[in-house]
């Protein structure tokens, strides 16, 4: 292997540890919480809240609903039971009695609107509390293959940073402070040749340089971007 291609190598097994790494923060934030669940808890409260609000309005209208009602009977037995002979009464009771049923249906229209709000609100509870269980059901189910995931990306995170141990081992000192500058600037830091050209910049490179690079005689860098060739 060429200096070059011992550097490109490393750099392959960097960017394998990099993804594991990612993955197992992201299996492991999986398994500890879940935003969406979490949203869909509060969406339960929220909506057992409007509900509770509607019930309470529908119950307060159906209140004046038999509050009126029960005024209207009152008037009723007054202007029909014969125990007033007053005429002028009798209109004022009579119109009292209009009013009165005027306010009534006028209610009697807002209990219905308010019932079938209720029973929306209702509703809207058991779906977002048939979501949270779908839900936990959903990670109940997928707990599991995400631990033996979370295992497996563990696993090979050992072993890719064993081999990447052995090869650095194996690479000079100067070498791999070389990379790891290079890397501090540049992704990749190290590009296979393109014909003769850079593989990161795509400039030509001199014939002397190109074949440099093939042989592994020395470690060739990019005049114009910096990068480590490798073959
Ligand atoms: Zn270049």
């Amino acid at each position: 292997m060429t200096r070059g291609a011992g550097l490109f190598a490393l750099q392959e097994l960097d960017l394998r540890l990099t993804a594991l790494h990612g993955e197992i923060a992201r299996i492991e934030s999986e398994l500890q919480g879940d935003d969406q669940l979490d949203r869909l808890r509060v969406e339960v409260v929220q909506a057992q809240a409007d509900a509770d609000a509607a019930l309470a309005n529908a119950n307060a209208v159906d209140h004046e609903v038999s509050e009126l009602t029960r005024h209207a009977k009152r008037l009723e037995g007054r202007l029909y039971g014969g125990g007033i002979g007053n005429p002028s009464e009798l209109v004022m009771l009579q119109r009292e009695l209009d009013t009165l049923r005027e306010k009534l249906a006028v209610a009697d229209g807002e209990l219905l609107v308010v019932m079938e709000s209720a029973e929306a609100a209702d509703a809207a509870v058991r779906a977002t509390e048939a979501a949270v269980q779908a839900r936990e059901a959903y990670r109940e189910a997928s707990r599991e293959p995400a631990e033996q995931h979370l295992i497996h990306t563990r696993d090979e995170l050992g072993v890719i940073q064993t081999e990447r141990e052995q090869l650095a081992a194996q690479i000079g000192a100067s070498d791999m402070s070389l990379y790891t500058r290079v890397a501090g600037r540049h992704h990749p830091a190290v590009v296979r040749l393109g014909g003769d050209s850079c593989g990161g910049c795509h400039l030509p490179l001199g014939i002397l340089e190109a074949r440099a690079v093939r042989s592994g005689s020395e470690l060739i860098q990019c005049s114009n971007c910096d990068r480590i060739l490798a073959p």
